[in-house]
């Protein structure tokens, strides 16, 4: 008997490669469950933090354009001289 059993395993045709650790994986969508699993909380927290980083370097709320009339309590644009509601705001370039 010379022939040894190949106890080594290979890669078999029509195995896919596992797209997260490169290993050939047998499983029908050609990834490793654990794989998926950590391929799904890696774009989780990939979110995560864009949605952190977007919190914060985000745009700034418009509150600093904006202000409050004293009579109707609307916001206008800080350019507005005048509220809608007749309101009219003075100038304070130089103090008085
Ligand atoms: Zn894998
Ligand atoms: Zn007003």
């Amino acid at each position: 008997m010379t022939n040894e059993p190949r106890t080594f395993d290979y890669p078999v045709r029509g195995a896919k490669s596992c797209p997260v650790c490169g290993q050939s994986s047998y499983s029908k969508d050609g990834i490793h469950p654990q794989c998926a699993v950590q391929l799904a909380d890696e774009s989780r927290k990939e979110k995560l933090q864009a949605a952190r980083k977007a919190t914060q370097t985000g745009e700034p709320k418009q509150k600093s354009w904006n202000k409050q009339c004293p009579l109707c309590k609307a916001q206008l644009h800080v350019r507005r001289k005048e509220c809608d509601c007749g309101h009219v705001f003075r100038q304070t370039k130089s103090s008085v």
